[in-house]
């Protein structure tokens, strides 16, 4: 299967790692939408929140843990951030492998669509 951030977590494709556990690789986004943004996946490749079920969303919860662990490392805890995760083609979703923006360092749009 040809999926980007299965690349990314095997290091065929560089990336700038913030965290890694067995289940869950953490990233700087490329292309940066404030001055927080990371981007933490699931290892085993999920192509969106339509694949979640019962036996795999357990890593969800892990995410949101390491999602909190990362904004207090990363200064914003405190401030405030955002964690998204976009699904199908009406949200943006652009990479098909399931993964949860953590946003945060400025004063962030308040627009829910
Ligand atoms: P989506 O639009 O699917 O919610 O988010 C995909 C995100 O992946 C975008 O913010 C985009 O900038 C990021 N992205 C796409 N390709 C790469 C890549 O090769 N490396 C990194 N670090 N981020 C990527
Ligand atoms: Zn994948």
């Amino acid at each position: 299967m040809d999926c980007i951030f299965c690349s990314i977590i095997k290091g065929s494709i560089p990336s700038q790692k913030v965290y890694e556990d067995e289940a869950v690789y953490a990233f700087k986004d490329i292309n940066p939408m404030a001055p927080v943004h990371v981007l933490i996946v699931p290892k085993k490749h999920i192509a969106s929140i339509n694949e979640v079920n019962a036996d795999n969303s357990g890593v969800i919860a892990h995410i949101y843990e390491v999602a909190a662990k990362l904004a207090a490392e990363l200064g914003v805890a405190e401030s405030g951030y955002r964690v998204v995760s976009n699904c199908g083609a009406d949200a943006g979703q652009t990479v098909f492998h399931l993964h949860f923006h953590l946003l945060g360092g400025k004063a962030l749009r308040t627009e829910m669509c």
